[in-house]
């Protein structure tokens, strides 16, 4: 009975006194013994024949049939959900094993990769280090050499040597603040430059003032003008250091000039070796000949710039509007056709900025582009404008057709042609009359011109669209109706270089 109820008990064999293996153990006993062993062997076959009996017949002859033998633990009903709990016992036990090697084995592979090295280049070499790395464990891992900032006053004598920032560090081409340095984890392919660390200034008080920008002007071409660079005010401060008590003055923000630049287009013609060409009238409109020099440049197919004088735009705004309708453009040739050279700041910029207001009230174009009379216009012109331009637009060939007031015989008529074709390529601008000086002369010449050009592969543009094949002017100042950006300012003096080369010239 024990037997059956020890669970250890791995049980093929069944150690009961009735099994022949039992008794086979049993012979070499002493005859004493063997006769108690042959008497109990005797009672077991008598107890199992009984059971036997008990039991079906076929159990009973294969029972006896089995009993020398090695036992399926499965045979008996009783066993076998015994040794089922067994097997489930050492399956769970194999289970929890598994699962916990597995587990190791997970865990590891998870550090692994929570610690996995990635490349990265350190001032241009390559290198492999953890991923998550702070900066620092990257150049202590890398062997990169740089030198500490120190603790300086506010004129920079050192207060405490190597106290200022570790390093600088410049990660994909962007150099990092203090917390950015603290902040960064490296993900990997990073390319980083480090460098000697800056200077920790002492605390200081400070006061400030701002430091006016300068116009400058820059090149030589004579027929365009343009701003080039908007001015910005720079800062100054003026620092006493709270450690130190020395006084220092910097320059927080740098000022940046207006650049005015002069320069003559030279196109290169396209594929189609299409050429551009702008033809610009002048102190229009006239009632006698702008709409005459209208249906001309319609029966052209040509686009033209008209620089009115405001006070014509005043009396002849209908001739104005028209010129915009047709498709051209319309810009500012003063107010009263001063010579702005000759004229004080003051009258500079209320002659160009009136009939800008003219203009815009009369077509509702607010205009920036100038023709400054007689091309008159410097330096000091432009310190007087204001910001309220951003070109002054001159020529490259001069018609000279106000010479030539009513004669429109074919000499002079020629002449007018031949002058305006004077070094004519790709970007230039022609120079002719509409009001004042304009008449009969134009309206014989135009025609004649216009088929010169048109057969030599010249396509007529306006002095915005000029400007544009340039390709590299900035589409505002093309435009010639954007204002000076609001966080720009106008610069009030030359600049000190400009000043100097400009006395030199002229003596
Ligand atoms: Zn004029």
């Amino acid at each position: 009975m024990e037997h059956r109820t020890n669970p250890y008990d791995e049980g093929d064999i069944i150690p009961t006194p009735m099994s022949g293996e039992h008794r086979e153990r049993e012979e070499p006993l002493a005859s004493t013994s063997r006769s108690r062993a042959t008497q109990s062997a005797r009672d077991a076959a008598a107890r199992r024949a009984a059971n036997a009996r008990a039991g079906s017949g076929t159990k009973q002859g294969s029972a006896r049939q089995r009993r020398p033998q090695r036992r399926n633990p499965n045979d008996r009903p009783e066993l076998s959900v015994q040794n089922t709990i067994r097997r489930r016992r050492k399956i769970g036990i194999g289970v929890i094993v598994g699962s916990i090697v597995t587990a190791i084995l997970l865990l590891t592979a998870l550090l692994f990769w929570i610690n996995r090295p990635v490349p990265i280049t350190v001032n241009g070499q390559q290198a492999e280090v953890r991923i998550g790395s702070t900066l620092r464990e990257v150049l202590h891992e890398t062997d990169v050499s740089v030198e500490p900032g120190n603790y300086v006053t506010v004129s920079g004598n050192v207060i405490q040597a190597n106290q200022g920032r570790a390093f600088n560090a410049v990660v994909n081409g962007n150099r990092l603040t203090p917390e950015q340095i603290e902040d960064l984890r490296i993900q990997g392919t990073e390319a980083i430059e480090f460098s000697d660390g800056d200077d920790i200034i002492e605390e200081f008080n400070a006061s400030s003032e701002s430091i006016e920008p300068y116009l400058r002007m820059e090149g030589s071409g004579y027929s365009l003008q343009y701003v080039s660079q908007w001015a910005r005010m720079g800062e100054r401060q003026y620092r006493t250091g709270k450690v130190s008590g020395e006084t220092a003055e910097v320059i927080t923000v740098e000022p940046r000039d207006c650049i005015i630049t002069c320069r003559d287009l030279y196109l290169e013609p396209g594929d189609d070796g299409v050429k551009y060409v702008a033809l610009t009238f002048d102190d229009g409109p006239s009632d006698v000949n702008t709409p005459q020099y209208l249906d001309i440049l319609d029966r052209y197919g040509v686009k033209a710039t008209f620089y009115n004088l405001g006070e014509n735009t005043q009396a002849f705004p209908e001739l104005a509007r028209d010129v915009i309708a047709r498709g051209h453009q319309l810009c500012n040739h003063t107010m009263a056709h001063n010579q702005l050279t000759a004229v004080d700041s003051q009258t500079i910029y209320n002659e160009i900025t009136t009939s800008a207001d003219v203009i815009a009230q009369t077509t509702g174009v607010q205009t920036t582009h100038i023709r400054p009379p007689y091309g008159d216009f410097t330096e000091r012109s432009w310190l007087a404008s204001g910001g309220s331009i951003t070109a002054a637009v001159r020529w490259t060939g001069d018609s000279q057709d106000w010479r030539y007031t009513g004669l429109n015989d074919t000499e002079t008529v020629q002449t007018i042609v031949d002058n305006s074709l004077l070094n004519i390529h790709s970007g230039s601008i022609i120079l002719m009359h509409d009001g004042g000086g304009g008449g009969a002369q134009d309206i014989a010449a135009l025609p004649k011109l216009i088929e010169r050009l048109q057969a030599d592969g010249y396509t007529f543009v306006t002095i915005s669209d000029l400007m544009r094949q340039a390709g590299d002017i900035p589409e505002e100042v093309c435009s010639g109706t954007s204002t000076m950006p609001q966080d720009a300012v106008w610069p009030k003096e030359i600049h000190p270089d400009d000043i100097a080369a400009a006395a030199a010239s002229s003596t």
